[in-house]
């Protein structure tokens, strides 16, 4: 039942190998390329739904691959990386990756990886991003009129809050970078601009997340930057 073709482009044997099973045991279609070329051309070719990029390919920096399938493709990217190479992550980020998995990750965590992928997929065919309401569990927002509610009841947020739930909201279920949040709320992104951020994430998630204990509207992705869940 689960079809989605996922496009594995790893150079290193064991960690492909462990992909591979994983994707097979949940019954997922996959297809493999082992260096840079391969995997544009295969993604070029076979318009996978989701790619698995590793960073430190053989013949070519990862970060080109997603410049050059971002070039005619938004098919969601989830980039993988050694723990090392952490600047690399925010930078493929920066450059239109979707999500990270960090080195060394576990089959739960590429299976979870996956499944907020496809959720919001999912969603962005039923729910055309022109839509002027964002509802996501108890959390609504009406981009037209400019006003947020939790629980039918209203959010008094100060502009820049509400421009940060609007980002965020726009991209639910995708890591934003510090970089990328700091540019579109101050068109800058100064290392005081990522200190500010901080803070007004903290307001906002106080806000949201204050009566329920459970639900966790924003993640925080250390070193990284932050991600609006899609809740059930
Ligand atoms: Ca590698």
């Amino acid at each position: 039942m689960n079809k989605t073709l996922i496009l594995i482009v790893e150079d290193d044997r064991p960690v492909q190998n462990l992909m591979i099973t994983t994707l097979k045991a949940h019954d997922y279609r996959y297809l493999t390329a082992m260096n840079a070329e391969t995997a544009v051309l295969e993604a070029s070719s076979h318009n996978p739904d989701i790619i698995l990029l590793d960073l430190g390919l053989p013949d070519m920096d990862g970060i080109e691959v997603i410049r050059k399938i971002r070039t005619w493709s938004n098919v969601p990217i989830i980039v993988i990386s050694a723990r090392s190479e952490d600047m690399d992550k925010v930078e493929a980020l920066d450059a239109g990756a979707d999500d990270y998995l960090t080195k060394p990750f576990s089959v739960e965590e590429l299976l979870a990886r996956l499944r907020v992928t496809e959720r919001r997929l999912a969603m962005s065919q039923v729910e055309p991003m022109a839509s002027s309401v964002f509802v996501n569990g108890k959390l609504k927002v009406d981009y037209s009129a400019g006003c947020a509610y939790l629980e039918d009841e209203e959010l008094h947020l100060t502009p820049i809050e509400y421009k940060l739930l609007c980002l965020l909201s726009k991209n639910v279920g995708k890591v934003l970078t510090h970089t990328f949040i700091t540019q579109n709320i101050w068109g800058h992104s100064w290392d005081n601009d990522v200190a500010s951020l901080r803070v007004f994430m903290a307001t906002l998630r106080r806000k949201l997340e204050k009566n329920s204990e459970s639900v966790q509207y924003i993640q925080t992705h250390v070193g990284v930057g932050y991600r609006m869940m899609r809740i059930e």
